[in-house]
């Protein structure tokens, strides 16, 4: 019994370690698309090897381009803020009008991976107990 609630645990942990990287990859992908960025793919790779560390460069990279450059709400494409006027669509912008930092799916996706890693930090941590407490038994028979 002790066993089997152990490798319910390995197989939560696992999948939960896979799913959380599916999930981070499918925000830094779709993210990375919305804001045109070319190397899309690369971010995603990274992410999919190396998990929270590149997720976290990505967001750096992003927020240093979005303080010079910003989405036109009319076309879509990212233009310079120095500019009143769009250089593509040549409709006004207003610098008012913010978009959100990251759209409605890439949050969704965020916070499903999010959860994901806390599950994965609960059960991680559950099987190292269990495992601790099977080492003191040892050491005690
Ligand atoms: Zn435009």
């Amino acid at each position: 019994m002790i066993f089997e609630g152990l490798f319910g645990l390995g197989m939560i942990n696992i999948l939960s370690g896979i799913l959380y990287k599916v999930f981070l990859c499918m925000a830094v992908y779709k993210d990375a698309k919305e804001h045109d960025d070319k190397n899309a793919v690369l971010w995603t790779i990274l992410v999919a090897f190396f998990g929270l560390i590149p997720t976290v460069i990505y967001l750096i990279f992003r927020f240093q381009k979005e303080k010079e450059f910003i989405r036109c709400p009319h076309c879509g494409k990212m233009i310079s803020k120095k500019y009143p006027v769009c250089m593509f669509c040549k409709e006004p912008i207003n610098n008012s009008s913010q978009e959100a930092f990251v759209s409605e799916e890439v949050k969704k996706y965020l916070v499903i991976a999010g959860v994901l890693f806390i599950i994965r930090l609960i059960v991680s941590n559950l099987i190292s107990l269990s495992g601790a407490r099977q080492g003191v038994t040892f050491n005690l028979f």
